[in-house]
């Protein structure tokens, strides 16, 4: 292998393209990963910090996404005690709530069948007596409190800690370094990018796009284009009110709407969110509008006394294949894009989940693997330890 040749360049240093770096060098596959800004400065910084199933992604039968996501869970909390912990969940449901108790003990069910019975997927509806004990939740028309579990983290350290992963597997990480062109030679890809101040060409056998909300944008670099998914990106917004929960996370409905909404303990604040709003200008743009705080503060303000104050406040962009049909109810699953049916070369990650991303990863190496040389494998990403990062 030369200096300036690699089996597998990723394009992002978010999550997905942490996950892939990481999966390509633990397979012993020579990888180089460009983040254009720095590690976790897209979408992969702005989550609602879940290491989850989705709960809600039943009532829209993706079964399969959940039970992969719950499987994904239960790995990170084996890897990454330090990253992910279970925190309680609460579901609150009032009279006017649309989702009725007996709705909710089903899906709770089937959300434990999907976890194989884990002793993590047990739930349990709380005793009446149980319910003041719940940081103050309005307590009127209340008629049921379902508590389950679900993963909490920090998500731009949990990528900051697969890419150190991927570096100690032999990765090169290289950060500002924005991807210019790729142009589509024999046997991969020649590809121009920008170091800091500096010009650098590479040859790969391999390219995966995993920019997020940009890319399309990488997409249009490529040439000839290896073809791609019309999507939408959809905003949401969190904010960080001050104050403290000390029973876990509320999984509530909005009002407004009946969204689902998290209240959710965040280091020594709380966090609210979240909102979807379709996205049309430059992802770098996105931002918490007045309109969605206000939205927000309706929802606190709908189960918990008082107003708090907000003391940040901040959005992130999901990317959401266009279809029919509201944000909301549209579907989480992680589609792979390839380029080429025999051997595919290139590969785009649209939309997906923290949660998921190494399964992701492990899917876009096995699409990829035609073109890539068999080299002794390093490690198994499913029982590598991932490394304490600041
Ligand atoms: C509001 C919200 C809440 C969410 N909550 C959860 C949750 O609780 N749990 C969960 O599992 N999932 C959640 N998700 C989904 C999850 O956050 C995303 O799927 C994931 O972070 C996407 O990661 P990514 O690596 O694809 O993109 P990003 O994190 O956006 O990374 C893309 C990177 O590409 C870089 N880039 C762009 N162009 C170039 C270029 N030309 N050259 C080099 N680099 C480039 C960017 O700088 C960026 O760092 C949430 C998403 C949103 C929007």
């Amino acid at each position: 292998m030369k200096g300036n040749e690699y089996d597998v360049l990723v394009v992002g240093g978010g999550i997905h393209g942490a996950g892939v770096a990481q999966a390509a060098a633990a397979t012993g596959r020579a990888a180089l990963l460009l983040e254009a800004s720095g590690p976790a400065a897209g979408t992969s910084s702005r989550s609602s910090k879940l290491i989850h199933g989705g709960l809600r992604y039943l009532e829209s039968f993706e079964l399969g996404l959940v039970a992969e996501s719950l499987a994904e869970r239960e790995i990170l909390l084996e890897i990454a005690p330090h990253l992910v912990r279970l925190v309680d969940f609460h579901v609150p449901i009032y009279k006017q709530t649309t989702r009725r108790p007996w709705q909710l003990r089903v899906g709770l069910s089937l959300y434990s069948l999907l976890g194989r019975f884990r002793a993590s997927t047990r739930f349990k509806r709380l005793k009446r007596n149980a319910w003041g004990d719940l940081d103050g939740i309005r307590t009127e028309g209340l008629q049921a409190v379902f508590r389950y579990s679900d993963g909490q983290t920090n998500d731009a350290r949990l990528v900051r800690s697969v890419l150190a992963s991927a570096q100690e597997l032999g990765c090169d990480v290289q950060y500002p370094a924005e991807l210019l062109t790729a142009a589509r030679e024999e046997r991969g890809w020649l590809v121009r990018y920008r170091a800091g101040e500096e010009e650098r060409e590479v040859r790969v056998s391999t390219l995966v796009n995993a920019a997020g909300p940009w890319i399309e944008h990488v997409r249009r670099r490529i040439t000839p284009s290896p073809g791609g998914r019309t999507v939408d990106l959809v905003s949401g917004t969190h904010l960080e009110l001050a104050g403290r929960l000390e029973r876990g996370i509320y999984y509530t409905e909005a009002p407004r709407d009946g969204r689902a909404v998290f209240t959710m303990p965040w280091e020594d604040r709380i966090l609210l969110g979240t909102t979807e709003r379709t996205h049309l200008t430059d992802p770098a743009d996105v931002a918490p509008t007045e309109e969605e705080e206000e939205y927000l503060l309706e929802t606190y303000s709908h189960y918990f006394p008082g107003t708090p104050e907000v003391l940040d406040s901040w959005a992130g962009l999901r990317v959401l294949p266009r279809a029919a049909g509201d944000a909301f109810h549209r579907s989480r699953e992680t589609l792979l894009f390839h380029d080429d049916p025999h051997i595919p070369r290139y590969v785009g990650i649209y939309g997906g989940k923290l949660t998921g991303y190494r399964a992701t990863a492990a899917r876009t190496l096995r699409t990829l693997a035609a073109a890539l040389p068999v080299r002794p494998h390093k490690a198994d990403t499913q029982t590598l330890l991932l490394p304490e990062v600041d």
